[in-house]
């Protein structure tokens, strides 16, 4: 395939990259969570009454830096990474490869899954539409904390998975290293006790790659993916956004049935007349198979990325079974009853893929007591509704843009009512952002610092609130002046404060692990021989 029909495919399917990947590789980002709750409703059709073979859907999981995008550009016979110097694959992709097994040439499905933290929910979904995942492992790294995190997505979609152990070529690599780590971490390989597939690769000098092309079609063989071509095509939304000049586009994966024009796609309530269709090479075509990965032009509404979609005979039909129901995305910013802040922003993205991603960051920020309330999030320009989205919340909510322009009214408008719109063309500093205003505008509460213990050993004296107590530090320090949380028997009994405090019968402003020392303690809870005092600073966050 060619380098250049493709890369027009790439800017043209998935819109434009931007240069966070090097940022979030620097910064070695993690990231959690699967989705699977998102797909249950979602999950591929691996239908047993169809009658032909369809080649597997495979996606690649792994560590940052283990070599995902170099074997799936090794693969795909081209250099992306090299060619895109630093920058990153935003976009879910995907391209079909053919493989000779056994003297028959096969075909295999690659879903191109970006490559950093902020992608984790789209990734997870890879797991989850893919039939197959490879899993990537360094030869000179080993088990890393992502590679865990895939494992977990790719155990909870329960798709099955085959390992590759990459870098092979790199004078450090340690295969048996890495095979210790995978044991370790209960990934039992086969021939070492187990049955998972496996091979060892380099995705730079192409070694193995053939024999791992060889497992996953071995693999696929077993599980008999089957499928209908006389069907009506269906399959999964793999990436949609707006193109400038040809409306909203959609990357489909077909897995059953057959897609020609003259037909119309149903993505949720989106719907595509097949007018515009094309191949991963960007080439116009006017039929598609499974498991083919089409470009779809023409759509009405922004179909949702991940969703399923369904084809029928012309538009006409489709229109009949568009579902009724209009998801509303203004959440109520409704004060809430457990009296937690939340902070209400709004999002806009230029494609959806990088909205996902930026929702699955600010799920994360914030704690129990505080959290993000994205009161409306879309695709496309900051406009003048935004402004009045924002002004309708109960707390006018600060508009954050990334990738995005923002229209004239809109910002008029925001001026006008005293909108705040930021935008941003790296995802984490937009995160960040959203932190710092979390900081600024939560309600300060007071925290307990905790210090240290201390074990009452003897009581001299006590007199209405003040008592006399000796005492040793069990572990860190107590302080004059702290509080104390009064503890007989693992229950507390009672607080005081710290008024006085002595070692070796000096005054002393504090007593490390280990020290004996004599303490006046204020409290109406009188301090008893045995108790345990726990000692902590409150202050205000
Ligand atoms: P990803 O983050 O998992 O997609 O990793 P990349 O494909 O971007 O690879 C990270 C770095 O490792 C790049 O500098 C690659 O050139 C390098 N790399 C990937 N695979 C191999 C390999 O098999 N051998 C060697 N020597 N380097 C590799």
């Amino acid at each position: 395939m060619h380098g250049r029909d493709r890369c027009v495919f790439s800017a043209r399917t998935f819109g434009h990259r931007s240069r966070v990947r090097e940022v979030y590789k620097e910064q070695n980002l993690s990231y959690t969570h699967a989705v699977k709750p998102l797909w249950d409703s979602a999950l591929p059709m691996k239908t047993d009454s169809a009658q032909t073979e369809r080649p597997p859907i495979v996606a690649v999981l792994g560590h940052v830096d283990h070599g995902k995008s170099t074997l799936l550009d090794y693969i795909r016979k081209t250099n992306t990474v090299d060619r895109e110097a630093g920058g990153i694959t935003q976009h879910v992709a995907a391209y079909e490869v053919e493989h000779e097994r056994e003297g028959k040439l096969k075909k295999i499905t690659f879903i191109d899954t970006p490559g950093h933290a902020a992608f984790q929910a789209i990734r997870a979904r890879g797991a989850m539409i893919a039939d197959i995942a490879i899993l990537v492992v360094a030869a000179d790294d080993g088990v890393k904390a992502q590679t865990l995190e895939a494992l977990e997505s790719i155990r909870a979609s329960g798709t099955p998975f085959v390992v590759a152990i990459n870098k092979m070529d790199k004078p450090n690599a340690d295969l048996s290293r890495t095979q210790a780590s995978l044991l370790e971490h209960h990934i039992y390989l086969e021939k070492l006790g187990g049955d998972i597939p496996w091979t060892a690769v380099s995705a730079k000098t192409g070694a193995g790659v053939d024999e791992l092309l060889d497992l996953i079609l071995l693999v696929a063989e077993l599980a008999e993916y089957k499928a209908d071509t006389s069907e009506n095509a269906s399959g999964f939304v793999v990436e949609a956004h707006r193109d400038e000049k040809r409306g909203i586009a959609a990357t489909l994966i077909i897995n059953n049935g057959t897609l020609k024009s003259g037909m119309a796609v149903l993505a949720g309530r989106a719907i595509a007349p097949v007018r515009i269709m094309e191949n991963h090479l960007g080439k116009t075509i006017k039929e598609a198979t499974f498991s083919t990965p089409v470009a779809l032009y023409g759509f009405d509404e922004l179909p949702v990325v991940g969703s399923e979609f369904t084809s029928y005979k012309n538009k006409h039909d489709a229109e009949l079974n568009r579902p009724a129901f209009e998801r509303t995305m203004l959440n109520s910013v409704a004060e809430d009853t457990s009296g937690k802040f939340w902070l209400p922003v709004i999002i806009r993205s230029d494609v959806t893929g990088s909205l996902e991603g930026i929702m699955h960051e600010l799920a994360k920020v914030g704690d129990e007591y505080t959290g993000v309330r994205v009161a409306l999030s879309g695709v496309g320009t900051i406009s003048e509704a935004d402004v009045k989205a924002s002004i309708a919340s109960t707390q006018p909510a600060v508009i954050l843009g990334f990738d995005v322009p923002v229209d004239n009214l809109a910002r008029e408008s925001a001026r006008q009512h005293g909108v705040q719109i930021e935008t941003f063309d790296i995802i984490y500093k937009l995160v960040e952002r959203i932190e710092e205003l979390m900081r600024e505008r939560a309600p300060k509460r007071a925290v307990e610092e905790k210090l240290g213990r201390a074990k009452i050993l003897a009581q001299f004296s006590s007199r209405r609130d003040a008592h006399l107590v000796g005492g040793t530090v069990l572990d860190g320090r107590i302080e004059k002046g702290a509080s104390v949380k009064i503890m007989r028997r693992q229950e507390e009994v009672g607080r005081g404060k710290i008024t006085g405090l002595q070692t070796n019968k000096q005054a002393v402003d504090r007593a490390e692990e280990g020290r004996e020392f004599g303490a006046q303690i204020t409290s109406d809870t009188e301090v008893l021989q045995g108790d345990v005092l726990e000692c902590y600073f409150t202050k205000e966050i």
